[in-house]
């Protein structure tokens, strides 16, 4: 289907961008438009305007600080973070997001525009709630820093608000992630994923079973106690035409077990 005739802007700036969003209430930012401009064609999101992000240098790169800390911008692709050799410091980003979709979708697909469309089924959101990131906000008041607790409120939610534009993703130093899921096919949506980050302490993320990543701390990494983490969240799947929700609880308490062993058995 076509897309209805929208405006477009190309900004040079984020603040500049931010004035755009600010002025326009039926304007969206425009990232790799790889759900957007899909969610436009079905009608199901009809922007007023489109406020292009790709010339905006600020959004862009990977820094590596002293301390293994990431701060990536949110218009770093997915191909860019898989050739990264900072980004290599937390080996899972590149492990994943160069398991999303195709080359295609790789190369326009954002870290930013992953984490803020917060499609459930997407791989980044229980990622990023399992090994901790930070989400820097701008807005006309200036910026803030929200905990991935914070950042996922509901489906295609998030705490971004209207005129805002998510600038940077930090990232903590560790080594010891993993992640499992089982997907439509190889590197297709995903039916149920799993996060999970043994760096100190251990976190298990759950992705398809609720409208946010569901985030858990069990007592170890050990098999027994994972599982009854994922028993005790009293996961109340949706159901739909790839999986019914029985099947999805136990993928998540299956694959919650996969991600846990990858990340213990990381060197
Ligand atoms: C065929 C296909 C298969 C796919 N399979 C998968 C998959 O298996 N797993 C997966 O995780 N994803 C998958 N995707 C989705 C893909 O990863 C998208 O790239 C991602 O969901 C959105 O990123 P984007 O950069 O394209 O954002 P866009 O589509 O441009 O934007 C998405 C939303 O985020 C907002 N946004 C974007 N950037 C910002 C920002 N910096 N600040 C504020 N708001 C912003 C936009 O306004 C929009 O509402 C697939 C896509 C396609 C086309």
């Amino acid at each position: 289907m076509l897309l209805r005739e929208v405006e477009y802007a190309k900004p040079t700036s984020v603040a500049d961008a931010l004035e755009l969003l600010a002025a326009n209430d039926g304007a969206r930012a425009l990232a790799g438009g790889q759900t957007l401009i899909n969610v436009m064609k079905a009608r199901a999101a009809s922007p007023d305007m489109l406020v292009d992000l790709n010339g905006l240098d600020e959004l862009k790169g990977i820094e590596l600080g002293a301390d293994g800390t990431l701060s990536i911008g949110a218009m770093t692709t997915y191909t860019e973070l898989t050739q990264s050799a900072e980004a290599k410091a937390r080996p899972i980003l590149a492990e994943v997001v160069g398991t999303i979709a195709d080359v295609q979708v790789r190369n326009r697909g954002t870290i930013g525009g992953n984490c803020c469309a917060n499609d459930p089924t997407n791989h980044l959101p229980p990622l990023m709630a399992a090994i901790g990131a930070r989400f820097t906000i701008a807005g006309a008041g200036g910026e803030r820093d929200v905990p991935a607790e914070e950042f996922f409120l509901g489906v295609y939610l998030t705490a971004v608000g209207p005129g805002e534009l998510l600038t940077r993703v930090t990232i903590p130093a560790g080594k010891h992630d993993g992640f499992a899921a089982v997907t439509l096919g190889v590197d297709g949506t995903c039916i149920c994923n799993a996060a999970a980050s043994v760096n100190g302490s251990v976190r298990v993320a759950l992705g398809c079973v609720d409208a946010v990543p569901v985030v858990l701390a069990p007592a170890s990494a050990d098999e027994d106690a994972v599982r009854e983490a994922v028993r005790g969240a009293g996961l109340q799947p949706p159901s739909d035409v790839h999986a019914s929700a029985e099947y999805r609880t136990q993928l998540a308490e299956v694959l919650a077990v996969r991600a846990a062993r990858q990340a213990q058995e990381r060197t």
